[in-house]
């Protein structure tokens, strides 16, 4: 039968799922009218190994657009181009203990707080490679589906949503560009973060992706070097103090993982040298997190005593 066919860990996983699918607290995000069409339903887990083992339970194929998991990435994507020091021009490494798309920027030297909030992502942005927005935009699909280990798209539909909705995000542009954080086009820009949002991702190729940097930046199924291991380091920190929003304190506290959450209800979490984990289901809380989601990183690294912090 097909339970006899199945590892113990996706054994283990399966059960996960189902138990889990019991809670059915949090709601899709909808400010984002698109996304609200999501299935609240969907649920999956899915753990990739450094050797490029994959473990999946649940919906773990079906897309959705990646949102805010891009963001690490995005700063990788310019620390690998530019290099330490000409990024921390542009933004810091403070979480804000403000909400995700605050307008707010750091008052010593006008800087995005880090590069997991809206303000942040918007200024990596600008640092697309290209002659004109055609090639950043290929650039940027370039360096995901490198992420990711095959080609991905963008769901055309989530993206216009976005752009035709944006405007705390155009506030937020026009406010760096004001200050002369970005020097635009600016939106151009906003364009291109419009579009990094609207990558289609499975669960599956998350976890691939956060395996991806457990393996220090080569992709664990293609062996390409994304992203260099000493630009890897830099990124998991920032995932460790500002991934989760306004819950990074408690979730770091409970799972103990350097994470990134977004609003269609992915989270990746890594465990360094070790594995990724990814999960998707789009109730969220109030934060802004997969309530699902975060449930199933909890579970799951008290069972396999995965915290950062634990005596091994
Ligand atoms: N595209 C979303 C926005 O800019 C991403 C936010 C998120 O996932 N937290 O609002």
């Amino acid at each position: 039968t097909l339970m006899q066919s199945q590892s113990p860990v996706e054994r283990y996983l399966n059960t996960l799922i189902a138990e889990i699918s019991q809670i059915d607290e949090g709601k899709i995000a909808d400010y984002i009218p698109e996304l609200a069409k999501a299935n609240p339903d969907h649920l999956a887990v899915v753990v990739v190994t450094v050797d490029g083992k994959v473990y999946a339970a649940g919906d773990a194929d079906v897309p959705f657009t990646i949102q805010s998991v891009s963001k690490p990435f995005m700063f990788g994507y310019a620390l690998q181009e530019y290099g330490l020091e000409a990024v921390l021009r542009k933004v810091g490494v403070e979480p804000t203990g403000d909400p995700f798309n605050s307008i707010v920027l750091d008052d010593v030297n006008n800087r995005p707080f880090n590069p997991m909030v809206n303000a942040g992502a918007i200024a990596m942005s600008e640092l697309l490679r290209g002659a004109d927005a055609a090639e950043r935009e290929a650039a940027q699909m370039t360096f995901f589906s490198s992420l990711a280990g095959r080609e991905l798209t963008m769901d055309e539909t989530v993206y216009r949503s976005e752009s035709e909705t944006g405007h705390r995000n155009r506030a937020i542009a026009y406010m760096m560009l004001n200050s002369g954080m970005i020097n635009g086009p600016t939106e151009e820009v906003l364009d291109l973060y419009f579009r990094q949002c609207s990558i289609l991702v499975s669960a599956r190729d998350l976890a691939v992706m956060a395996a991806t940097l457990a393996a220090h930046g080569r992709n664990v199924l293609t062996g390409e070097r994304v992203i260099s291991p000493g630009n890897v380091r830099d990124v998991l920190s920032v995932m460790a103090t500002c991934g989760m929003y306004d819950y990074a304190g408690q979730w770091m506290f409970d799972v103990g993982l350097p994470a990134k959450s977004g609003v269609s209800g992915g989270i990746i979490a890594v465990l360094p040298g070790q594995l990724g984990i990814a999960v998707y289901s789009p109730r969220l809380d109030s934060v802004g997190n997969s309530v699902r989601g975060i449930e199933i990183c909890k579970r799951f690294t008290r069972d396999f005593s995965l915290h950062a912090y634990v005596d091994r």
